[in-house]
């Protein structure tokens, strides 16, 4: 897998682990994080890494006209959880989609009955965009001075960026921990402010589950407003024509995020069977094609 993932000979990987890249025996092979695999690739500079093709093709979006991310676009919506230590039937719990705020509408909803081990929520989820950008100068700055700092954007473990300030620590940044941490300045200088977790979509046929949050604040002119400041510093890094993307970053919304009811440190869902581990939250969201 490592060497699929990095696109290198076996060679290659004898000299990442004699340079310190962690690992350990099972059933006699060596298994590697995919995290540490993924930021290994994604920072390689050799452009034929899985993870760095597959950034190209998921931001690829934020370098055409941004008309198509403005216009309300229709997702089928599902969720799946599984409680893998089960302790029997009961109630579950999920942060459902919060579209209504931003414009757009909720459909079709079947929501998890009583029940043990594993169940499904679905729907029908309309997002749209719109050009609302920050009128706050303080806002402006902070986010710009977030930015221009240069922390690195890397893939890191859910609960990890929860710790949003070791995270920064290490220079390292993640769509969380950025959320975290720019909603924690924002509130220093005197904003109602709060990161929120949402769903990225329309990405690979909804294979992939990406983390995404967001800042929520309340912005000079009482208007909540969204941040998706780990989109722009993707799509910075992706290539500077993305410019107006960047823009769309700060204060506007566009129909490619699913926003939900979850705060920025908090689960999606639970499950109320008193098991201790926690559940396990499995989306696919696909667009639904408008004929
Ligand atoms: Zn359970």
């Amino acid at each position: 897998m490592a060497r699929e993932m990095l696109r290198c000979e076996s060679a290659d990987i004898d000299r990442l682990v004699e340079a310190g890249l962690p690992y350990e025996y099972r059933s006699g092979e060596r298994y590697f994080d995919p995290n540490d695999l993924y930021n290994l690739g994604m920072y390689s500079n050799r452009s034929t890494t899985q993870p760095e093709l597959a950034f190209r093709m998921l931001f690829r979006f934020t370098t055409r006209p941004l008309d198509d991310l403005l216009r309300p676009k229709t997702w089928d919506f599902r969720v799946r959880f599984e409680c893998t230590e089960c302790a029997g039937a009961a109630p579950w719990h999920f942060e459902e989609p919060d579209v209504v705020r931003f414009g757009g509408s909720v459909a079709d909803v079947t929501r998890p009955a009583v029940s043990a081990g594993s169940a499904e929520f679905s729907a029908k989820v309309t997002t749209t965009g719109a050009r609302t950008p920050i009128v706050s100068p303080v806002l402006r700055r902070l986010t710009r001075d977030y930015l221009e700092a240069g922390y690195r954007w890397q893939m890191i473990p859910v609960p990890m960026q929860a710790d949003y300030e070791q995270v920064h620590a290490l220079g390292a940044t993640s769509c969380i921990a950025a959320s975290l941490f720019l909603a924690e300045q924002f509130r220093a200088a005197g904003y109602r402010a709060e990161a929120k977790r949402g769903w990225f979509c329309g990405v690979l046929g909804g294979a992939l589950d990406l983390p995404h949050a967001c800042v929520e604040v309340e912005d000079d002119d009482g208007t909540y407003r969204t941040v998706d400041i780990a989109k722009a510093q993707l799509a910075a890094r992706l290539s500077p024509d993305t410019g107006d993307f960047q823009e769309l970053c700060l204060g506007s919304i566009y129909n490619k995020v699913i926003p939900s009811t979850a705060s920025g440190n908090a689960p999606f869902g639970r499950h109320e069977c008193g098991s201790q581990v926690p559940i396990r939250v499995h989306a696919d969201i696909r667009a639904v094609r408008s004929s």
